[in-house]
C-alpha cells in the first residue's frame, strides 16, 4: 500500500503534509515512509511458505535509521565494501548479521570483515579465495565462505545493472565453480557454508530467475554429490519495483512461489537479499521550483534539486512520477521538462511530463525515490547533500542532516608552494 496520496489536494507522506515538511526543512530533501518499509519486509517475509532469511542489500539506501528498522524486524545486512560493514555496525548489526559481497574486495576490507567475524563472505574470484585464507592464517582464525557463481543468465534490465551475464565482472565463471569448490575445501582457513547468486537489479520478469535458480540447483545437487557442505543458498536480490502504473510486476508470492518450488525439497537454508524491494517506493524528493522558462521549443520547470541529488534519471533513463504537492485541480495540464540548476544537459528529472501547472516557487515532488537516490549523491557543482528525513504516521525526524558548503570546503588544502 502506498503510503503517498493526496487528502483534499494536498500531498501527504503517511499522516504527514509534505507541504509541512517543506515549511520546517529547507528544500530539496528526501523523506521516507517507515511503514512502507516494514510493509514491505513483512510481505516478502511472509510470502514464502518456507524459511526465508531476508538480508537487506544496504547499498540501495544506507541510512543508519532504514537499517536500524530492518534490523529491528529482524533482516539481516548484505554489504558490498568496507564503509559498509562499519555503517552496519554502527546501526546495531553484529557479525552474524552480515554477508558481504562484492568483486574487489581489499585486504583491509577483508581482514576488517574477518575480525568482525561476519557470517559469510561471498567470493567472487580464486585470488579473493586464497587472500581470504592467507589472511585468516595470519590472524588464526577460520571464515565461513560461499561462492559466488556467474550463471551466463540474462536478466534483461538495463545495461548497466545487469550481473549475471557471463562477459560482465561479476561472479565465478560457469566452467570454473566445481574445481573452485574443490580448491577452497583444501584451505584449512576457511570453511565452505553455501553457494550465492546475484544475476542484476530491476528485473520484472520471473523468468531469468528462473533459469539461473535451475543451474545453480543443479549445482548444489552435483557439490553437495561431490562431498561439500552447502548449508544455504543465497538468491541476491534484484527483483523489480514499480515505477509507473503502467508495470507489471511479478508479486512477491509469486516470486517466493518459484524459490520454494525450485529448493523446496533440498533441505537447505534459503536467502534472499532485497535492496530496491524494500525501500524503493517509501521515498519522496521534495524540490521547489526556482524558475519557468518557456522556449519556442519547451517548458523547462527548474526546481532546486539536481543530478548531484538524484542520478537516476540521467544514469540509467528512469522514469519516475513527479506529483505537485498542490494538486490544482481545474488548472489546465502542461507539457514540462522537469530539470535541475547545473551545467548539464544530462541534468533532468522528467522530459515532456504532462502535469498540472506550476508556478515560480510550486513544491513538487519525485517519486520512487527511496532506493539509489541518496546513496548516489554527489557534491557535484559544490551543491551540498541534502537532508533526509524518516516519517512514522503524523511525526517525524530529521536521520541525516543536510551537509553545509564549509563542510565540503573544509578536507581541501592550498598547495603550500601556491
Ligand atoms: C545490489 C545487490 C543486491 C540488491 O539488488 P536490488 O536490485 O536492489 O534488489 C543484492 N545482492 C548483491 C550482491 C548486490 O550487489
Amino acid at each position: 500500500m502506498t503510503p503517498i496520496k493526496y487528502k483534499s489536494n494536498n500531498l501527504y507522506i503517511e499522516g504527514l503534509s509534505v507541504e509541512k515538511l517543506a515549511d520546517d526543512n529547507q528544500t530539496p530533501f528526501y523523506c521516507y515512509s517507515e511503514k512502507y518499509i516494514e510493509d514491505q519486509y513483512q510481505a516478502l517475509k511472509s510470502a514464502f511458505d518456507m524459511e526465508a532469511k531476508i538480508f537487506y542489500s544496504m547499498k540501495a539506501n544506507s541510512n543508519l535509521s532504514i537499517l536500524k528498522l530492518l534490523l529491528n524486524k529482524g533482516s539481516g545486512i548484505d554489504v558490498v565494501s568496507g564503509g559498509e560493514i562499519e555503517r552496519a555496525l554502527n546501526a546495531g548489526a553484529t557479525g552474524k548479521d552480515i554477508i558481504y559481497a562484492g568483486v574487489g574486495k581489499t585486504d583491509e576490507e577483508l581482514t576488517y570483515a574477518i575480525k568482525t567475524k561476519i557470517h559469510c563472505i561471498n567470493v567472487e574470484s580464486q585470488s579473493e579465495l586464497t587472500r581470504i585464507n592467507d589472511i585468516c592464517e595470519k590472524l588464526n582464525t577460520k571464515q565461513n565462505i560461499s561462492l559466488r557463481v556467474n550463471p551466463d543468465v540474462d536478466a534483461k534490465t538495463h545495461v548497466k545493472i545487469t550481473t549475471g551475464k557471463a562477459e560482465n565482472k561479476f561472479g565465478i565463471e560457469f566452467d570454473y565453480i566445481k574445481s573452485m569448490y574443490a580448491i577452497a575445501s583444501e584451505l584449512p582457513n576457511v570453511n565452505i557454508i553455501g553457494i550465492s547468486v546475484h544475476i542484476g537489479s530491476q528485473i520484472t520478469n520471473l523468468k531469468p530467475f528462473k533459469k539461473a535458480f535451475q543451474i545453480i540447483y543443479d549445482l548444489i545437487n552435483d557439490l553437495r554429490g561431490l562431498g561439500h557442505k552447502i548449508k544455504h543458498v543465497d538468491l541476491g536480490g534484484g527483483l523489480g519495483v514499480t515505477y509507473s502504473d503502467d508495470d507489471n510486476l511479478p508479486t512477491f508470492k509469486e516470486y517466493a512461489s518459484l524459490i520454494q518450488s525450485i529448493f523446496g525439497n533440498l533441505n537447505i537454508e534459503v536467502y534472499v537479499e532485497p535492496g530496491r524491494l524494500l525501500v524503493a517506493n517509501s521515498g519522496l524528493l521534495v524540490t521547489r521550483v526556482i524558475d519557468i522558462k518557456t522556449t519556442s521549443q519547451k517548458t523547462f520547470v527548474i526546481v532546486d534539486a539536481a543530478m548531484n541529488d538524484f542520478i537516476r534519471p540521467t544514469l540509467y533513463n528512469s522514469y519516475h512520477e513527479i506529483l505537485p504537492v498542490k494538486n490544482n485541480l481545474g488548472t489546465s495540464n502542461k507539457l514540462y521538462d522537469i530539470v535541475g540548476p547545473i551545467c548539464e544537459t544530462g541534468d533532468y528529472f522528467a522530459k515532456n511530463r504532462n502535469m498540472n501547472s506550476v508556478q515560480v516557487g510550486s513544491l513538487i515532488a519525485i517519486k520512487s525515490v527511496g532506493a539509489y537516490g541518496s546513496v548516489l549523491s554527489s557534491n557535484y557543482n559544490s551543491r551540498p547533500q541534502i537532508a533526509e528525513i524518516i516519517v512514522q504516521n503524523d511525526k517525524y525526524e530529521v536521520i541525516r542532516e543536510r551537509v553545509e558548503v564549509r563542510d565540503i570546503i573544509a578536507r581541501e588544502r592550498i598547495a603550500n608552494w601556491l
